[in-house]
């Protein structure tokens, strides 16, 4: 085995590159377990490194408009992308990804910052949001009314899941820079080596003004005992940790925004109209396998519950197996791999642990609890398990839809009816997205009303537009992200509609000519 230096992550905070004291926390190579990093936020005075970024990101961000905003997103997403080779190698050092999972995480970092840059380019030189139409509020003209959005002046903290480093930092980040408040980002301690790499980058480009984005490597500490009213919190992670935030007494007594976006139970169903080998057919067993795979499961949109008539139950269990069978997996390095290891130790003993869990009430119908075969390993190092497809009995109580395996792991339900189908989506409490494969505009209405009120996205693939299906777990800047219930209640992106997490819509009452003066209309 050969030896890895030990790099000190920094933090980049109050307008200094800092290092917290003490041993901090390793960080490994998930490929082979090797300690790669340490980093600590111990010793640091959050209380300062908030009041720099209120009092120098904040007038900074509201004095620009919204294209000079999107045009420091523009600068943000080039300089990554100066350095993307850079950046996937380190992914894959960093977070066991292939290089197509690389890809997914960092170009989604890129292409959503880019995104946020356009927008604010067609936004123009407005510096914030209000009504063009008065609201007439009395017999006189003269007397109206309107809404305007202004930025909070406080900071925008972020705290992010270790899934996704550079994708989940960028799209929080591209939506409350372009609404004008300051970021102050906290990636998730085992995969911060590539959200440290980003920020490095952007302050050594100098594409982001004093105070407008701070990066926290390493643990939390009593950064969220510093929360104001004027503050934003949005979280990404476990529903246990969304839980300990929200109770937090500086949460709960300034009424800080909190934006959750948790665990996920996510659905495919696959309609009863589907023909065997149809195009439909094909599609949905290639983006239940990849989802399962890519990224080995450990995405929030990965499906996790896969809902099949009985009349289909025997082929989907036998040609999802063999798509499931050309998978290889191995070293995330090698050619030709498609998927990689989990990212922690801790990661792979959660997975094995809620698999474990689910085999109580369910049969395997591929993989077992351990590695398997791996190619280009030559030892028995790393976080590898290999992909596991469980099959359940129909129930809307078993702990399948409870239970959030965050592996390459799903489970195979079958159906009778579109009532019992419903019922048993719905037990999931609330997921991020549901994909329904289906030739039949009847049945997809009818899942469409039953589910979007449990679902923040429906993924609608039908033969009409299979060859453009981007599949569940791609999310997209221009949709909405988030879900109700067990997915946390959160929302984020969807265009504009990302920005109002950062904003206070004021109503504003008077004299008509005076408000649209001030508004500048
Ligand atoms: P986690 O353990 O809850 O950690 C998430 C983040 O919270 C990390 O940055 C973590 O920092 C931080 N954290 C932990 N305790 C904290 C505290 N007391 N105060 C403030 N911050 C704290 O979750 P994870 O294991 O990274 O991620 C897996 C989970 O995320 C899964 O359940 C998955 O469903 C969910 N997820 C959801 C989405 C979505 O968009 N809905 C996306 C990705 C993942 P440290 O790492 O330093 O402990």
């Amino acid at each position: 085995m050969t030896t890895t230096k030990v790099t000190q992550l920094a933090s980049f905070l109050g307008g200094e590159k800092l290092f917290g004291v003490g041993e901090g926390s390793p960080l490994f190579n998930p490929s082979t377990g090797q300690e790669i990093a340490r980093c600590s936020t111990k010793g640091f005075d959050f209380a300062k490194a908030f009041a720099y970024a209120r009092h120098h990101g904040g007038p900074t961000l509201r004095a620009m408009n919204f294209a000079e905003r999107g045009a420091m997103l523009q600068q943000m997403a080039e300089s990554l992308h100066a350095h993307r080779e850079e950046l996937l190698e380190l992914s894959t050092f960093s977070g066991g990804n292939t290089r197509g999972d690389a890809k997914f995480d960092v170009d989604g970092a890129i292409g959503t910052l880019s995104y946020y840059a356009r927008l604010g380019a067609k936004k123009g030189e407005a510096k914030f949001d209000a009504e063009v139409e008065p609201i007439k509020l009395s017999r006189s003209p003269r007397y109206v009314g309107r809404h305007v959005s202004l930025p909070l002046t406080g900071v925008a903290i972020h705290i992010n899941a270790f899934n996704f480093p550079a994708w989940g930092m960028a799209e929080k980040a591209a939506c409350a820079l372009l609404a004008g408040m300051p970021v102050i980002s906290k990636p998730a301690t085992s995969t911060a080596i590539l959200a440290e790499r980003m920020v490095a980058i952007w302050v050594e480009e100098k594409v982001v003004p004093a105070g407008c984005f701070s990066l926290v490597c390493g643990s939390a500490g009593d950064m969220l005992d510093h929360v104001t009213g004027q503050d934003v919190i949005a979280f990404t992670g476990s529903a246990n940790t969304a839980a300990i935030i929200r109770e937090l007494k500086s949460v709960r007594e300034n009424s800080t925004r909190v934006n959750v976006e948790a665990d996920s139970l996510n659905a495919a169903v696959l309609g009863a109209d589907v023909e065997f080998a149809s195009p439909t057919w094909n599609t949905f067993l290639q983006e239940v396998a990849k989802d399962m795979t890519q990224k080995a499961g450990q995405k929030c949109t990965a499906i996790r519950r896969i809902f099949v008539p009985v009349a289909a139950l025997d082929s989907v269990k036998a040609d999802l197996c063999e798509e499931l069978s050309m998978v290889k997996i191995g070293n995330p390095q090698m050619k030709g791999v498609r998927m990689g290891p989990l990212a922690s130790q801790a990661q792979l003993q959660d997975v094995q642990h809620g698999v474990t869990r689910l085999m109580e009430e369910c049969e395997v119908v591929q993989g077992e609890v351990g590695r398997g075969e791996l190619a280009g390993m030559e030892d028995e190092s790393g976080f590898f398990q290999s992909p596991i497809l469980l099959l359940a009995k129909p129930s809307t109580t078993s702990l399948v839809h409870q239970l959030e395996v965050f592996g390459p792991v799903a489970t195979i339900i079958p159906y009778q009816s579109a009532s019992e189908l419903i019922e048993m989506v719905r037990a999931g409490c609330g997921s991020l997205v549901t994909s329904v494969y289906s030739d039949s505009r009847d049945f997809a209405e009818e899942m469409m009303f039953a589910l979007a009120p449990f679902n923040g996205r429906i993924n609608f693939a039908s033969k009409k537009v299979v060859e453009h299906s981007v599949g569940p777990g791609t999310v997209l800047p221009n949709l909405i992200h988030g879900g109700p219930g067990r997915a946390g209640g959160g929302e984020e992106l969807g265009g504009e509609k990302g920005l109002k997490l950062y904003w206070q819509r004021t109503a504003l009452q008077g004299d008509e000519p005076m408000l649209a003066k001030m508004l500048g209309l």
